[in-house]
């Protein structure tokens, strides 16, 4: 049996289903779409956070909210409010299941789980994509499948992390308030910091970053995380609810598109990661509800867009200054919040930052650490390619 979509979208993860998502809101109009997902079924797997700035898409899903955040290491801590751009916190269950009630509503749209493609996608008259229920084809295809094996080589760096949700018996955390980066110095291999994010006076998402040109798997991380979470919880007895883990580029070489414009890589390596923190939500959601227009009015696909080239200068410097002397990501990091208002801050890592934001930015870091590094990102420049040109 063979079954023609306008649309096949290959991966259902948060790219795959922001896309469906979005297709899903023009009702009869919405084109005939597949979604091919490898996982039989959706859990907590993920929290996504993202400030509010600009309105962000899906910023009502978002439970929890925070106003104030601290820098901090051993020595010091730093508190700075953020009212006009609160940090907010998607889970992923609640955005999965708000995504799924829209595709499934919309009898154009059909997702099949547990499913995976049992041969090589190739194109005749149209895409020909061989599920183990049909044979399915095609006048589009986006492919949101993260690269198999990841290689220190596919990025400048990476942000690899581990997290533990824990719940204590009592109170303890202070819930308007999140962490931030708390340094370890100790870490001599990268930037490392713990983030914590307190979801209740009792429980809190406490994660484990570094930001490295080596990949860090969980396990390697997790020794550090339990040692941290015994300060967090001053070392009281808790339940671990729930982990999450990553490794996201910081500065990747792009998925190399197919030489046609019907096929499209999208998601985390395809473009979506902000090449200073890896984070991809938001850039993901801003691309669906373009790329879902387009498909609707003139049944086209269109990548992700590209980053000014001062943006993706200012990321490139960062990353290449971090790379050089990752100890020194901390000092950068609190001259940045010492000098710089929180909301061109917030504006800049949202992808919403004037030029004059950007050159605050730039003024407030300290200046011949960044200069002393030119010459290294050009040379990585060319290293990648050229993928950092605008
Ligand atoms: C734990 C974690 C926390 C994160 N937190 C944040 C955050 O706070 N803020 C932020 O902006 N970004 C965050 N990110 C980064 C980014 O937003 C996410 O990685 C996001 O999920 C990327 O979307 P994606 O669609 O590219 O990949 P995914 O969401 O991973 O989706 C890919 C999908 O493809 C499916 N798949 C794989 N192989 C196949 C196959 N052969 N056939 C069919 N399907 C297949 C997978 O099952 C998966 O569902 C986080 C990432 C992780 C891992």
């Amino acid at each position: 049996m063979n079954q023609h979509f306008d649309l096949v979208i290959i991966g259902g993860g948060c790219a795959g289903l922001s896309l469906a998502y979005q297709l899903s809101q023009f009702g009869e109009n919405c084109p005939k779409t597949l979604i091919i997902e490898e996982r039989e079924a959706y859990t907590n797997d993920r929290t996504w956070c993202f400030w509010d700035v600009k309105g962000p898409i899906h910023r009502d899903l978002a439970p929890f909210k925070w106003n104030t955040f601290s820098i901090k290491n051993n020595h010091m801590d730093f508190e700075y409010s953020c009212n006009e751009t609160p940090y907010l916190m998607l889970p992923s269950d609640i955005f999965y299941k708000n995504t799924l009630n829209a595709i499934n509503s919309n009898k154009k749209i059909q997702l099949l789980t547990g499913e995976k493609l049992v041969d090589k996608v190739i194109k005749r008259d149209a895409w020909h994509i061989p599920t183990s229920k049909f044979l399915a084809t095609a006048s589009n295809v986006v492919d949101t499948r993260p690269i198999k094996s990841m290689t220190k080589k596919d990025s400048l760096m990476w942000q690899s992390f581990v997290g533990y949700e824990v719940e204590l018996d009592g109170a303890l955390f202070v819930e308007d308030k999140l962490v931030l980066m708390d340094f370890d110095s100790n870490f001599k291999e990268g930037l490392a910091f713990i983030y914590c994010l307190p979801t209740s006076n009792s429980r809190a998402l406490i994660e484990y970053t570094v930001f490295s040109e080596d990949l860090f798997t969980a396990d390697q991380l997790t020794d550090r995380l339990l040692e941290k979470i015994e300060i967090y919880t001053q070392n009281k007895s808790y339940t671990i609810i729930r982990q999450e883990k990553g490794i996201l580029p910081m500065g990747n070489n792009h998925i190399e598109q197919v030489d046609d414009p019907t096929y499209l890589f999208a998601g985390l390596f395809a473009g979506a990661a902000r090449p200073s923190s890896g984070y991809a939500f938001q850039r993901i959601q801003t691309w669906s509800k373009d790329c879902a227009v387009e498909l609707k009015n003139n049944r086209q696909l269109i990548k992700f867009k590209k980053d000014s080239w001062m943006q993706t200068w200012m990321d490139f410097l960062f990353i290449t200054v971090i790379k050089k002397n990752p100890i020194i990501g901390a000092k950068i990091f609190v001259e940045l919040f010492k000098n710089c208002d929180v909301r061109t801050v917030a504006d800049f890592m949202s992808d919403h930052s004037s030029f004059w934001q950007k050159l605050k930015i730039i003024a407030s870091l300290p200046a011949l650490t960044f200069l002393s590094a030119i010459p290294e990102l050009i040379r990585s420049k060319r290293r990648l390619g050229g993928s950092i040109d605008a």
